[in-house]
């Protein structure tokens, strides 16, 4: 069976750095940025491509920036699979 192709967009001026998606990462896809964002932080890209959508750096993600997107079965267009949000009040997380 083929492997799930995924991909992910990160608000990276909302990074704080913390690393926690590139070590939850299987497929070693995340690094940091040499760079910083506006507040002063290295901020997490993706670097592979290789990403499978398993959603790990989103659901671990404190600031919850991370959103998670699989290529449809058809390949015409990619599926939101993941996406956190109202961190500091409740949190809601939807996988599909
Ligand atoms: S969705 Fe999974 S494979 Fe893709 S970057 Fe996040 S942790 Fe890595
Ligand atoms: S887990 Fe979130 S805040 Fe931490 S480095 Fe990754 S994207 Fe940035």
């Amino acid at each position: 069976m083929a492997k799930i192709k995924g991909h992910i967009s990160i608000n990276i001026d909302n990074c704080k750095g913390c690393e926690l998606c590139i070590v939850e990462c299987p497929q070693d896809s995340l690094k940091m940025s040499e760079h910083i964002n506006t507040q002063g932080y290295h901020y997490a890209v993706l670097v592979q491509d290789n990403c499978t959508g398993c959603t790990n750096c989103a659901l671990v993600c404190p600031e919850a920036i991370i959103t998670v997107y699989r290529e449809s079965k058809n390949k015409t267009k990619k599926e939101r699979v993941a996406v956190i949000t109202n961190v500091t009040e409740n949190i809601t997380v939807n996988v599909s």
